[in-house]
């Protein structure tokens, strides 16, 4: 585990000493203490990815250049794959079978984006037909510059990836903050760009607290860009600080993602989905399924299906054979989780099960997954982000009512749709208003494909071409080709 920030290529020690503990969700206790960076440490890191990205080769070198060191990590990754997945076991809870996913899509998400860079090279200029034949013009597709990007503890390695794979292909420098519940895979980022031979500077990492390190680098004039994924408080701060010399932003916030279901639909495939789009991860998802809404003549055989169901999931630390939920990520979240639930209750909600400590995981910070029903409209449980494994139900009668109770919320993040009526999936999915509709399912998210939401869910996408384009200029280059007299 590592203890030093990677700067300029370098592991180096913070400026100012200071260090935090990581502790393992799966027992409460102190595993690591991670290097702590503060603005000076964040200003040597701007630095280095300034100086690398005006007088580096990095942003001028061809894509296919830059897709070999994209390549290069990904072959990395691959390789350390076993040992980055119990990382990220130790760090975040989550069961290992998850965790192999995530480092798998971690790889997969710098082939992807390596394949884009070497597209790049064909399609970085786009000639303009003008009306004027007395110049020509084309646009020009530049790399931004240095980036900053300031990621969650929920998926800590991918989220990583989400951002730094997109911004090197592009041609971009990155400044990389992880969360300080999760530092560790990141800092493995750094070992890794150093097998890749990745030239000094293009990407940094500074772990650090979210005001002494993260607030720092939304704030430092050397950044052209901020990228960010996490809470929708911090996103307005961190927009606030891009607000004062009009840095270019992207965000990626919470969610409160619906899931309709028709009473045409499989009980046992909803059911199924239900649990999925909820408790994997420990509901710990920005897109996770948390209001489930079914229509009237399916509500109570579907509840109690699920009720039985959620009691069955194997509740375990993330290591253990079997497991399919580990603990919440820290104390904290597990008293906000708990918090949630009550008050969730003191408003009119039944709990049916779960939000307890289970019998035999006295440590750490494990809940029995929750059913609550009958949730009111107004309560907190059903407009506010709980992010843990806490599903809320609500019955609904009519389409009409069902899309408006759905698209009733302030987020817009993700939705899904479930019946056997195509027509009826694709006209609920067109006027949802959410940025990724699932139909028949719930949370399959492809490298391939835009992610990002709606309303106060977000700004900007991110993953696809779209991810691409976030660290990316367009430049007009207009020339006269023929002088005579005006
Ligand atoms: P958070 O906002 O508390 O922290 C996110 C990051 O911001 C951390 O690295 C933190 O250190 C940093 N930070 C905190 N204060 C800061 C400040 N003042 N200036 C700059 N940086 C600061 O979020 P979290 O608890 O780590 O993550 C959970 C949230 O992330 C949930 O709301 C979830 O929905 C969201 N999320 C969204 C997506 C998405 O794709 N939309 C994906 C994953 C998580």
């Amino acid at each position: 585990m590592r203890t030093q920030l990677f700067i300029d290529g370098r592991w180096t020690t913070p400026l100012e000493g200071g260090s935090f503990d990581v502790l393992d969700p799966a027992t409460g206790k102190v595993i690591h203490r991670a290097p702590a960076a503060t603005a000076v440490d964040v200003d040597a890191a701007v630095r280095a990815a300034r100086r690398a990205f005006d007088e580096g080769p990095w942003p001028r070198m061809k894509g296919a250049q830059r897709a070999r060191y994209l390549r290069a990590m990904a072959a990395s990754v691959r390789r350390r794959l076993e040992e980055l997945a119990t990382l990220e076991v130790l760090d975040n809870g989550k069961p290992l079978p998850e965790a192999r996913w995530d480092i798998g899509d971690v790889a997969g998400c710098f082939e992807y984006y390596a394949t884009l860079a070497e597209e790049l090279d064909n399609h970085d200029i786009e000639p303009i037909a003008l009306p004027d034949p007395r110049f020509v013009s084309k646009a020009v597709r530049e790399p931004l510059g240095v980036a900053g990007a300031i990621i969650p503890w929920n998926f800590p390695l991918l989220m990583a990836a989400w951002k730094v794979a997109p911004a090197l292909a592009a041609g971009c420098t990155m400044v990389l903050k992880p969360s300080e519940l999760t530092p560790l895979t990141a800092l493995e980022l750094g070992a890794i760009a150093q097998e890749a031979d990745l030239p000094a500077g293009v990407l940094n990492i500074v772990t650090g607290l979210g005001p002494d390190a993260g607030q720092p680098l939304s704030e430092h004039p050397g950044v052209d860009k901020l990228a960010f994924t996490g809470s929708v408080p911090t996103g307005a701060k961190i927009m606030a600080s891009a607000a004062r010399d009009i840095k270019n932003i992207s965000l990626e916030l919470g969610g409160k993602s619906p899931f309709l279901i028709f009473e045409d639909s499989d009980i046992e495939k909803a059911v199924e989905w239900i649990l999925f789009g909820i408790f994997w991860n420990q509901g710990q998802v920005c897109s996770a399924t948390s209001r489930v809404l079914v229509q009237d003549a399916l509500h109570d055989r579907l509840v109690a299906r699920l009720v039985e169901e959620a009691r069955k999931i194997k509740i375990a630390p993330g290591m253990t054979e079997g497991a399919l939920l580990g603990p919440l990520i820290s104390h904290g979240q597990f008293l906000k989780v708990r918090a949630a639930i009550d008050t969730a209750c003191t408003e009119g909600a039944k709990l049916l099960c779960g939000g307890v400590r289970p019998l035999g995981l006295e440590q750490g910070y494990f809940m029995e997954p929750a059913v609550l029903v009958d949730v009111p409209l107004d309560s907190q449980a059903w407009r506010e982000e709980i992010f843990g494994p806490v599903v809320c139900v609500r019955r609904f009668d009519t389409e009409a009512q069902a899309v408006a109770l759905a698209n009733d919320s302030r987020f817009g993040l993700a939705a899904a749709v479930m019946s056997s009526d195509d027509e009826r999936t694709e006209r609920v999915a067109s006027r949802l208003r959410a940025g990724i509709v699932w139909i028949n399912c719930s949370q399959p998210t492809f490298t391939e494909a835009p992610w990002g939401g709606y309303k106060q869910s977000g700004i900007g996408r991110e993953l696809g071409r779209w991810g691409l384009d976030n660290y990316l200029e367009t430049k007009q280059i207009t020339r006269l080709v023929d002088d005579k007299p005006w």
